[in-house]
C-alpha cells in the first residue's frame, strides 16, 4: 500500500471541505423548497458558520450588505469601484459596485469587450 503525500492528503481534505459546504447549501435549498421554509433553511447555513466562528460581526466592514460583503471577502475580489465600494462588475481591468457606476465608468473607456459579473 502506497503512502499518500502531504499534498495529496491536503487536496483530499480541501476537497471534502468544499464538498460538504456545497452539500450544506443544497440541504438548505431543499429545506427552503420542500421542507420547513426559509427560516429553517437558514438554520443549516447558520449552524455551518457558527461552529468555526464565521458569523460576521455587525461591526465588520460591509457586514450588513450581502453583495458588498461577498464582493469584499471573496477569494479573488474585483478591483474596488471608483466610489470606494467593493465591486461585482469587472470591465477593462476596472471594478464597479452597481450598474450606474458601471455605465459611468465604462462610458469613459469607450470600447467594451468582455464584462464579468459574480455574486447574487
Ligand atoms: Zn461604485
Amino acid at each position: 500500500m502506497s503512502e499518500e503525500s502531504k499534498e495529496t492528503k491536503l487536496i483530499r481534505q480541501l476537497d471534502r471541505m468544499f464538498h460538504d459546504h456545497c452539500v450544506v447549501m443544497q440541504a438548505a435549498w431543499i429545506e427552503w423548497k420542500h421542507g420547513k421554509g426559509a427560516d429553517a433553511a437558514m438554520q443549516w447555513i447558520e449552524n455551518t458558520l457558527d461552529g468555526p466562528g464565521m458569523i460576521p460581526s455587525d461591526d465588520e466592514p460591509w457586514a450588513t450588505e450581502a453583495q458588498a460583503y461577498y464582493d469584499a471577502n471573496r477569494s479573488e475580489p474585483f478591483p474596488q469601484c471608483y466610489c470606494g465600494r467593493p465591486s461585482h462588475i469587472a470591465h477593462m481591468s476596472e471594478g464597479y459596485c452597481c450598474d450606474e457606476h458601471y455605465r459611468i465608468g465604462s462610458a469613459k473607456a469607450k470600447d467594451s469587450p468582455a464584462t464579468a459579473r459574480e455574486g447574487g
